[in-house]
């Protein structure tokens, strides 16, 4: 019998634990553990509110989360109640499926100011994640600013527009649903250092912007490059970009706006005790495709800025860690391979913070092919999940398994608001609390 321990119940968890599943069949036991009391990483705490059947992916994890073989352990933070060193000593493998929580630092004067948000917590606050539901961003501003050209600066720009009606059949948390009901923003502006041509926006989130109950977005075609050059790009691409030229030809007669600001590099943000503009610096690009400053600033106007930039997965005390890359020193996803418990990494924690819930399937199953050759020989002498019931009994911890998962989902689904698939728990507690044991 083999023991794997996966660190993290996100997709890049769960398409791990499906392809030791399929690799080794009865012959191996799977522990998924995650700090939190419920599964599925960024799917419940990143993915964006009203997009429920991107959501819907994590069904896909409950066939590999029920079976016999493999477990969910919930409530367990690695590092504070069990370390790796002791995880490696328990298990025949051990894989960091730990993702890039933590915001990249936006790195210019003013970030620290109240008002300056990182996507990592203002994401977290509209879906319910425990450490930020009490984030009460400033929605009593009349403009923000969005830094970022992906898919993720494209969520907050979405939400900050939504009516309330808007958010029928999302899982928006009450306390986001009333904030932003309420909310006074009426600009906001997304900025990217770079032109149409580079941004990371795909088509579908790109095209819903056109269609907004009470928004409307705004390019400056001045901005964009002649379209006879759109054919150069990839047909995703090519397609984004149509819809951004399309923008242009919408008449903006809606309270809201979503303003781009391509060719616009952050250099500080100013205001008295809280932020109230950012001062950006008008951008050419050079001969190999990189933003340069042209000297040319202006002043966005605006009392929230929220920077979607990307993140970093935390270093954990022992592994091997890229501080410029901001993920764990492996390559192809082994850490440090060996017989006597072997260190792996899946999804971002490997890669970085880049791809769709999809791309991290393929890391889940590279790695269960090099666990299966680096134990061929050996394997069948550790503990396992015996051995770490054991510790945390020790320990006081109390674990979470799936099927108290499926009860907290259950008491979810009844509390739901009129027209919400359910109403989320946001504290532990109340987590914990509704297992109902
Ligand atoms: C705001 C946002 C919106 C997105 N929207 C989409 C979308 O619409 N469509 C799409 O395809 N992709 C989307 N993505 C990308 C997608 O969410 C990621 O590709 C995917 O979640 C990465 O999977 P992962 O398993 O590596 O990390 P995560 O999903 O982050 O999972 C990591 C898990 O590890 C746990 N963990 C971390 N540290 C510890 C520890 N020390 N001990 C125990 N557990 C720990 C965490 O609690 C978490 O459950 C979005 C990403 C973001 C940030």
């Amino acid at each position: 019998m083999r023991h794997v321990a996966v660190i993290g119940s996100g997709p890049a968890g769960y398409y791990s634990a499906e392809a030791l599943q399929k690799q080794f069949g009865d012959d191996v036991r799977v522990d998924v553990i995650d700090r939190m009391p419920v599964p599925y990483g960024l799917i419940r705490f990143g993915v964006a509110p009203d997009h429920q059947s991107i959501k819907a992916v994590s069904r896909r994890y409950e066939k590999v989360a029920l079976s016999d073989n493999v477990r969910f352990c919930g409530n367990v933070l690695v590092g504070r109640d069990v370390t790796v060193p002791e995880l490696l000593e328990l298990y025949d493998a051990v894989i960091l499926a730990t993702g890039a929580p933590n915001d990249r630092p936006l790195g210019i004067p003013g970030d620290d100011l109240p008002g300056v948000i990182g996507s990592a917590a203002f994401v977290g606050w509209y879906n319910g994640h425990p450490e930020f539901a009490g984030l009460d961003p400033p929605l009593d501003v009349a403009a923000a600013a969005v830094i970022g050209n992906g898919n993720v600066a494209l969520d907050v720009a979405r939400i900050l527009a939504k009516t309330p009606h808007e958010f029928v059949g999302s899982d928006i948390v009450a306390h986001a649903f009333g904030a932003l009901g309420n909310s006074a923003i009426r600009r906001i502006h997304v900025l990217g250092r770079r032109g149409p041509h580079q941004i990371a926006m795909t088509p579908k989130e790109l095209g819903e912007l056109g269609h907004l109950e009470d928004a409307v977005p705004e390019v400056d075609l001045e901005d964009f490059p002649p379209a006879l050059d759109d054919a150069l790009l990839e047909p995703g691409q090519r397609k984004s970009v149509t819809y951004l030229r399309e923008f242009a030809s919408l008449t903006p007669d809606k309270a809201r706006t979503i303003v781009f600001d391509f060719f616009a590099r952050p250099l500080r943000i100013e205001g008295e005790g809280r932020a109230e503009r950012l001062i950006v610096e008008k951008t050419r690009l050079d001969d190999r495709g990189a933003a340069v400053g042209t000297g040319e600033t202006y002043a966005v106007e605006c009392g929230l800025v929220v920077s979607c930039i990307g993140y970093k997965t935390p270093p954990i005390e022992g592994v091997p860690y890229e501080e410029d890359r901001g993920r764990f020193a492996n390559s192809g996803g082994v850490i440090e391979a060996g017989p006597n418990g072997g260190l792996y990494c899946v999804g971002w924690a490997r890669r970085g913070p880049s791809g769709t819930i999809g791309t991290n399937r393929p890391d889940g199953y590279e790695v269960a092919e090099k666990i299966a050759a680096d134990l061929a020989a050996v394997g069948g002498r550790k503990s396992g999940r015996a051995g770490l019931d054991t510790l945390l009994d020790s320990r006081g911890v109390e674990l979470v398994t799936f099927r108290d998962w499926q009860r907290i989902e259950a008491a979810e689904a009844a509390r739901a608001r009129a027209g919400s698939p359910r109403e989320k728990f946001v504290a532990i507690e109340e987590m914990l609390g509704a297992r109902g044991r």
